[in-house]
């Protein structure tokens, strides 16, 4: 296992809903393909007549309900997911047979969105949600690529190599290791956190504020549209969004006893809403997870007088959490069941609101695994594949399990506590390896076939 490298920025990504494994990923995979068939010999390209791209995995099993074939064609088509408007996405793929004319540089492909073929849910590739790109004339194949999408929007392909990256200043695999710089060099988390994203990334502090501002921003935007919008969402569940109802209520209630705990149940559905909808959210760590963190951290502001410094520290120290649960586990629903998601969301939660307060580094680490350990064994089971149910009620569940964690860790002597996050950690990775396939963002168990769909 190597030390943690991954960015800020790779963690907390900007981009549509409703899953960051089923849309961001195979999203970018479609632009990927694009640049690399650019690339290609003209002779080669001048023969070229089909695109064709075969799903895998949880992404043949729950695609269709997540909106994988629009995310694909919009990749293809040249979108990005930090900046394509959701308005691209609601008018792609209504028909199977409509015409996509893809541009490869000397010509033009008729590429048809039933082109996009859900394969086998059992496979042998190396990763759950892996998919196929293939240039073709006829049945020939000329060019193929092979990319996996591995979860939080995280896109790998057959042959990847570690980027070559700035090395991190202060060097860890977990938790312990950690907390030993802290004690070592006598530097707070959210700073070392900080120096270590300067090194890996080469951006500057300003830069990087200035980044943190906006998915700042993108959280809030989605809390507050979501407690905002009425109606249903799509597809054939029909179900009906909750958050403004719930929001309204809290404010009846002045947002105090049950109120407070409304507003964090509104403001947790609200941004899964959003999620829900194909609309613009934050991997926090996931899309399907996106309203724990913009819950907590729209409580912090709006009802704790939060400052901005407090916030961005917070979200520092959330990352933290979710670097460990993804080096040491994983942060993918197909991987780890949705311990892995809301489970870690709620974690890198209750370590935002620990942080944010002012609690020093053990209070954080006890909050966090406190909220992780309550998740454990936490299954993934969308019904019909469709983000939705359980998966927005669970966020509010997951956001006020976190202010729960963060209480109890802030309240009790922190010595005292028993369970360190890395042992936490190491338990959902088994948990996880241990769990049937049913579970695992495939929608063959659980919920997904006790709940009849309307
Ligand atoms: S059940 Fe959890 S892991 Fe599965 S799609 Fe929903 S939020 Fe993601």
């Amino acid at each position: 296992m190597s030390f943690i490298t991954t960015s800020l920025f790779e963690l907390f990504k900007i981009g549509p809903g409703p899953s960051s494994s089923h849309t961001i990923g195979p999203m970018k995979a479609g632009y990927c393909f694009m640049e690399e068939v650019r690339k290609l010999d003209t002779a080669l390209l001048e023969q070229a007549d089909i695109i064709e791209i075969h799903l895998f995995g949880s992404l043949s099993a729950t695609g269709e309900g997540h909106g994988t074939r629009r995310a694909v064609i919009s990749g293809l088509l040249g979108h990005q997911p930090e900046t394509c408007h959701p308005d691209v996405l609601d008018g792609l793929d209504h028909d199977p047979e409509q015409v996509y004319p893809l541009d490869i540089g000397p010509k033009s492909i008729d590429f048809k969105g039933n082109e996009v073929v859900f394969d086998a849910v059992e496979h042998d590739y190396p990763y759950s949600n892996t998919m196929v790109f293939r240039l073709q004339k006829g049945e020939k194949i000329l060019f193929e690529q092979e990319y996996y999408s591995i979860g939080g929007g995280f896109l790998r392909w057959k042959g990847w190599e570690e980027p070559q990256i700035g090395e991190p200043k202060y060097k860890y695999k977990n938790m312990a290791e950690l907390k030993k710089h802290l004690v070592m060099h006598e530097i707070r988390l959210h700073d070392l956190i900080l120096e270590n994203e300067m090194a890996i990334t080469g951006l500057s502090e300003n830069e990087i504020y200035e980044r943190l501002d906006n998915i700042i921003m993108v959280m809030e935007r989605a809390v507050e549209q979501g407690i905002q919008t009425e109606g249903i969402l799509p597809g054939p569940i029909g179900l009906h969004r909750k958050a403004p109802t719930l929001y309204a209520k809290a404010k009846r209630g002045h947002f105090q006893g049950p109120g407070f705990l409304k507003a964090i149940n509104a403001y947790a559905m609200g941004a899964s809403e959003e999620n829900a909808a194909g609309h613009c959210i934050v991997t926090a760590p996931t899309a399907g997870a996106a309203g724990v963190i913009p819950a907590l951290l729209f409580m912090l502001k709006r009802h704790m007088g939060a400052l901005t410094d407090e916030i961005r520290q917070g979200l520092m120290a959330a990352a933290a959490i979710g670097f460990l649960a993804k080096n040491n586990a994983s942060i993918s629903g197909a991987e780890v069941g949705c311990q892995g998601e809301v489970g870690v969301a709620s974690a890198m939660g209750a370590a935002m609101m620990a942080y944010a307060r002012g609690y020093r580094f053990q209070v954080t680490e006890n909050s966090a695994e406190i909220a992780l350990e309550h998740h454990l064994g936490l299954t993934c089971d969308p019904v019909g594949g469709y983000v939705q149910i359980p998966c927005i009620e669970r966020n509010a569940m997951g956001a006020v399990k976190a202010y729960n964690a963060y209480l109890i860790a802030s309240s009790v002597e922190a010595a005292y506590h028993m369970v360190d996050l890395d042992k936490v950690i190491k338990a959902m990775a088994e948990t996880g390896r241990d769990m049937s396939r049913k579970y695992k963002e495939t929608s063959l168990g659980g919920l997904a076939v006790s709940v009849i769909e309307c």
